[in-house]
């Protein structure tokens, strides 16, 4: 089966069959990537790699390339995860409601592999009020050019 009729902006990796169990993802991804997609796991505050870049760009999805977030929505939230206050275009992260933990959250995940990327939550800055919280084991930043 293939997605490829989606208007889902994609980087070439983006471009890639998708595993198709979760064997086939557990050898592609890193351990800590894994936890993270796979299996809805939190990395530690203040230990991702991305909660500060150097700058502008695009961050695409760990698990399979597909472009998520601007460096132009990203600010800094003092949670300890990178922030955002929208994706980088309709369609591409879905939302699920989530009881995990005694608490209820929007988690967010990506709508070409379903890898979990955090959650969204109502408190964020103007434009959109939105906080796009996302653990930075589920990205990877893609530097703009020039
Ligand atoms: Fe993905």
């Amino acid at each position: 089966m293939s997605d490829h009729g989606h208007a889902t902006p994609t980087t070439a990796t983006g471009d890639q069959e998708l595993p198709a169990t979760e064997d086939e993802w557990r050898a592609r991804l890193s351990p800590e990537r894994f936890a993270v997609l796979r299996q809805k796991g939190t990395e530690p505050a203040g230990s991702g790699d991305l909660l500060h870049v150097a700058g502008s760009g695009v961050f695409t999805c760990g698990g399979c390339g597909a472009e998520l977030f601007s460096t132009s929505d990203k600010f800094e939230s003092g949670s300890g995860w990178p922030s955002f206050t929208r994706a980088l275009a309709e369609g591409i992260i879905e939302e699920h409601d989530d009881r995990s933990y005694g608490m209820r959250r929007t988690e967010i995940t990506c709508a070409r592999c379903g890898g979990h990327l955090g959650h969204v939550f109502p408190d964020g800055p103007r434009p959109t009020g939105l906080r796009y919280c996302v653990n930075s084991l589920s990205l990877e930043f893609q530097p703009a050019e020039g």
